[in-house]
């Protein structure tokens, strides 16, 4: 049994000054009923805590890092923009460079705006949206997450989900009543909503591949449902392609299922690991955000030079190398490798995968989890005791049921064999 004593007493420590201890809230390992490790260095698939353990890290700072930790050509560019000042709250080389990055390799993307975070390019996506339609309600999907702008805090996915929160107290009233909620895959629920008030709905906000409630591929049709209802209710599209873009290929989910939404947003990736977030879209939508147009939306550190290079120096490597075929190759092999582990142990059980994302859902069945009534009914308490043994063992999975593993470039042959192994224990542990 590994120590963490260091770990327990600075988080005993985090308690006293922080809310839970922590700065986001499933950090807290609340879910699966530990104390977290406490991360003191990171370089490549591998992360350290303060009482010396090793893990193979599969959350990868939930996404951004596809490279793996600390990737000598991203600390490089970060080395250098730092030698020339950290923030000029002026227009600066590396924005530009940035911006063109996304507008190139997105083709919907005409115009984009960089902002600091997940949440504001979604909030300001919808405040967009809301002005270009003139319409005030929204739809989103129940177990989908967009941030924690209050129009999204109903029935959402990731820390809202494993909490078990509907909506959270703080969200005025009149806020969540223009926030509709369908059901992820099923577009009849959409279908319903837009009969009766679609001439009322702006914008329709979607995960293309949901990854907040664990990794739900959309269902064959879902998103081309998405779009042709959106466009003849004059509604726009808006694909969160925070968690999927630059993850599942250069040109967003969206390129692989051949859709053009009206609006994107961006952010982990695109940040190289440092805070950035990102909406883009059609030109004359994106010509009404201001001081183009009249739609409010400001930053003081927006497009900040050191947050640019890591992203700038990250896309460059994506667009430039193999990555995606590479990641594809891999996740392939550990994944199936996974699946037949849990299979042989005869666990109930189903593992989704896009890409490099995936997530193994403790059924009781193994029914395969299609949306989020499937994913409610899986077992957090077996999958509690499938993470203590999994950490034990120097795996570091997202300590929660309703969140999707990551693997990087960094993850080798050797992280995954330890993976495997790992994952052999840990189902051994729960029968
Ligand atoms: N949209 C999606 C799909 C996300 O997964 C997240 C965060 N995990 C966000 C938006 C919010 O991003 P941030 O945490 O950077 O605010």
């Amino acid at each position: 049994m590994p120590s963490t004593k260091k770990s327990k007493e600075l988080f005993k420590k985090a308690k006293n000054y922080m809310p839970g201890g922590v700065n986001s809230p499933v950090r807290a390992f609340a879910s699966v009923g530990l104390s977290p490790p406490v991360i003191e260095q990171a370089k490549g698939a591998r992360l350290l805590d303060v009482d010396g353990n090793e893990y193979v890290d599969y959350v990868c700072s939930w996404g951004p890092l596809i490279l793996g930790h600390a990737h000598e050509q991203v600390l490089d560019a970060l080395n250098r923009a730092a030698g020339r000042g950290t923030s000029y709250g002026a227009p600066c080389e590396q924005e530009i460079e940035l911006a063109e990055l996304i507008c190139t390799a997105i083709a919907s993307v005409d115009k984009v705006r960089l902002v600091n975070s997940g949440t504001e390019a979604t909030m300001s996506a919808v405040r967009l949206a809301r002005a270009y339609t003139g319409r005030e309600r929204i739809v989103k999907f129940e177990g989908c997450y967009h941030g924690h702008a209050d129009a999204f805090l109903i029935k959402a996915g990731s820390g809202m989900l494993t909490g078990g929160i509907p909506t959270s107290p703080g969200v005025p009233g009149s806020t969540a009543a223009q926030t509709l909620t369908a059901r992820y895959n099923d577009l009849a629920s959409v279908k319903k909503l837009f009969n009766s008030i679609g001439h009322e709905i702006a914008a329709v906000i979607v995960e293309p591949v949901a990854g907040n409630m664990g990794v739900v591929p959309p269902a064959g049709g879902f998103l081309e449902g998405l779009r042709q209802i959106t466009r003849a209710h004059k509604s726009l599209l808006i694909f969160d392609e925070v968690i999927t873009g630059f993850r599942l290929g250069y040109g967003g989910y969206q390129d692989s299922v051949s859709i053009t939404p009206d609006l994107t947003t961006l952010g982990k990736i695109i940040g190289g690991g440092l805070p950035v977030g990102a909406y883009g879209g059609k030109e004359e939508i994106m010509d009404m955000v201001a001081p183009q147009g009249p739609v409010y939306q400001a930053g003081t550190l927006s497009g900040n030079p050191l947050a640019m290079a890591a992203g700038v120096a990250t896309l460059r490597i994506l667009r430039d190398t193999d990555c995606y075929r590479q990641l594809e190759k891999k996740s392939f092999f550990l994944v199936e490798q996974i699946e037949n582990i849990i299979k042989r142990k005869g666990l109930g059980h189903s593992v989704n995968r896009v890409g490099s994302m995936f997530s193994i859902f403790f059924t009781g069945t193994g029914k395969r989890v299609c949306g989020y009534d499937d994913v409610k009914k899986c077992s957090t308490d077996i999958f509690s005791r499938f993470y203590a043994r999994l950490l034990e063992e120097g795996i570091y999975f997202p300590p929660s049921q309703f969140e999707t593993c990551f693997l990087s470039q960094a993850h080798d042959l050797e992280d995954m064999e330890k993976t495997t192994k790992a994952v052999g224990k840990a189902c051994d542990g729960i029968m």
